[in-house]
């Protein structure tokens, strides 16, 4: 597999290595299970597996599980299946949780060296005597307890004698530091929860900023990847490795975070929408989860290569959607069969075609692969076209169905429109045509020309199937005063139809993916398909104006 071109991380590394600073490459995804993994995630995945992989380093797969009350055994499941179907592999799996002990035995070094202390302020107060940019922070009245009474104090906090807030550990660092971080940060809280590893074991849990530099250090993590926000973090990161005599050093690094364009790519955000039952689930093909987009019928490789293009800098602009799109299509075009399906139906009655006849008619499976052979279709009298492609009064340049106008129907004749038939209510709902056997595809027959081809399925054999088409879920990812995301959620963001397709689909299975004439590539929906009907997620439709560069 080819990974990250040169990038500032890569030519940090290279260095690192060249002069010896470092004698191999351990990186680390650190996901916290606390909802499914997105594309975003997916950016660090590439880059923490891929840079690691090329200079023969290793990665391990992290949980950073320090809050349980929002983490859950069926995120951790879900990461592990994500990342491996994306197509990693880890070193070793690993939890934040299987440090707690020696966490702890290094905040009571801390305090030992009179770099940590017990606080009773509450959370408001902690933050009010922060201070600002522009105003230095107070000291708590807290701050200067003896080491014996700290060292009481936090052990009586892991016995669960003090109730969730009502004491903290702080680092004792400078309250008048530019650098807000570095105020005594927290870096221990109470709390009485059940955590899905350690189960009631702990009622004290480190903070991020305090268990994430222990964890890299523990597990020998030589490049500490992260997203850009974590920048100002970056000392205080530095001095908990210091400060708790770690023997290993790691390096954190800051890239900037992937955003796309109409798409939210929060967990919290997505979870929200999963909760309020706005979408089916975390694996509903409009989210930009991972498993949301291996429903819709994204592809590994389509993902990966999409990240690595994106590229790896120190900015967090918007990429555009259609990119996304763009890889997806790249990757399906050689490999998806191509077949008719209908998904607005209008029925077709070819009158001088024999009653009882059935052609079985050859066309390619893919007419840019192939080696992929051929297929079968039957034609007979009754057809199914779409409804868009009869125009009763057409425009100009409409090329379709109307009446008196001929067209190619897609591997098989030219048919005429000789009459249209109607309902009570005016609407169209048959067309009667005739054909002419001499324009058989493949027939060579070069007598006229028409203008118009469109698809078709054979109305007798044809299996019902529902589509589900698509449009961004987010209609406006700016979000006004007064107003958040869900305000924006695009109100036909999921169109469901009933059509037909061709019978030689009958034994399609999930996830298989076909490139549908004219309508774009779909994937065979895992959740909603059954034995009666198949349900197809629009991947992508087949135009795009988007270009790489
Ligand atoms: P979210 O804000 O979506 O919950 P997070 O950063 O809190 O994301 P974590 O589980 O903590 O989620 O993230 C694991 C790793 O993935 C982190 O190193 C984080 O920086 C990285 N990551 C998360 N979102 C993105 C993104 N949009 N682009 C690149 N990396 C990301
Ligand atoms: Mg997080």
């Amino acid at each position: 597999m080819e990974h990250n071109s040169s990038n500032f991380i890569k030519t940090i590394i290279k260095e690192d290595l060249e002069s010896g600073k470092r004698d191999r490459v351990v990186t680390r995804f650190p996901p916290e299970p606390n909802g499914y993994l997105h594309i975003g995630h997916a950016k660090s995945i590439v880059i923490n597996f891929g840079l690691a992989d090329d200079f023969n380093g290793k990665t391990n797969l992290r949980f950073d599980d320090t809050n349980p009350l929002k983490e859950d055994q069926e995120y951790v499941d879900a990461i592990k299946a994500d990342v491996q179907w994306l197509g990693y592999e880890w070193e070793e799996l690993r939890f934040a949780s299987d440090y707690f002990e020696e966490m702890y035995n290094r905040a009571i070094l801390l305090i030992k060296k009179g770099k940590a202390y017990v606080d009773d302020l509450t959370a408001d107060q902690i933050r009010e005597y922060r201070g600002t940019l522009t105003e230095p922070g107070k000291e708590s009245p807290y701050r200067n307890r003896t080491i014996e009474e700290n060292l009481d104090l936090f052990e009586r906090m892991r016995k669960g004698e003090f109730g969730n807030g009502e004491k903290v550990l702080r680092a004792k660092i400078d309250m008048a530091s530019p650098n807000i971080n570095l105020r005594d940060p927290v870096i221990y809280r109470v709390s009485h929860a059940s955590h899905h590893n350690t189960g009631d074991k702990w009622c004290i849990y480190p903070m991020y900023a305090f268990a994430h530099p222990l964890e890299d250090a523990i597990e020998g993590v030589t490049h500490s990847l992260c997203t850009t926000e974590f920048e100002d973090q970056r000392p205080l990161y530095n001095w908990v490795v210091e400060e708790c005599e770690m023997e290993h050093q790691p390096q954190q690094i800051e890239f900037g975070r992937l955003n796309i364009s109409n798409t939210v790519m929060s967990k919290r955000k997505l979870k929200q929408l999963v909760d309020e039952g706005i979408v089916d689930g975390w694996d509903d093909p409009r989210l930009p989860t991972i498993s949301g987009l291996r429903r819709k019928g994204y592809t590994p490789a389509a993902i990966r290569e999409f990240v690595k293009e994106t590229g790896v800098s120190k900015g967090s602009g918007v990429v555009d959607e259609a990119m996304l799109e763009h890889f997806v299509r790249e990757d399906l075009k050689l490999t998806a069969p191509r077949t008719m399906g209908i998904l607005k139906p209008l029925k077709v009655v070819i009158t001088n075609y024999p009653e009882d006849q059935v052609e079985w008619l050859d066309a390619e499976i893919n007419p840019e692969n192939p080696e992929m052979g051929m297929r079968k279709i039957p034609f007979s009298r009754e057809i199914y076209v779409e409804q868009e492609d009869f125009m009763e009064n057409p425009p100009k340049k409409y090329f379709r169905l109307f009446p008196g106008n001929e067209v190619r129907l897609k591997h098989a004749y030219f048919i005429k429109c000789e009459e249209v038939i109607k309902d009570e209510n005016g609407e169209v709902i048959e067309l009667r045509c005739t054909y002419d056997p001499e324009t058989k595809s493949g027939s060579g027959f070069t007598g006229r020309k028409v203008k118009g081809t469109i698809h078709w399925v054979d109305a007798k054999h044809a299996l019902p199937a529902e589509f589900r088409l698509y449009e961004p879920l987010i209609s406006d990812a700016d979000e006004a005063e007064g107003k958040t995301f869900l305000d924006y959620v695009n109100k036909n963001s999921l169109e469901v139809v009933q059509g037909f397709i061709e019978p030689n689909m009958e034994n399609v299975k999930p996830h298989d993916k076909f490139q549908f004439f004219r309508h774009g590539y779909f994937n065979v929906d895992p959740k909603h398909t059954t034995k009666e009907k198949i349900v197809f997620n629009r991947i992508v439709s087949l135009k795009s104006s988007f270009k790489l560069k």
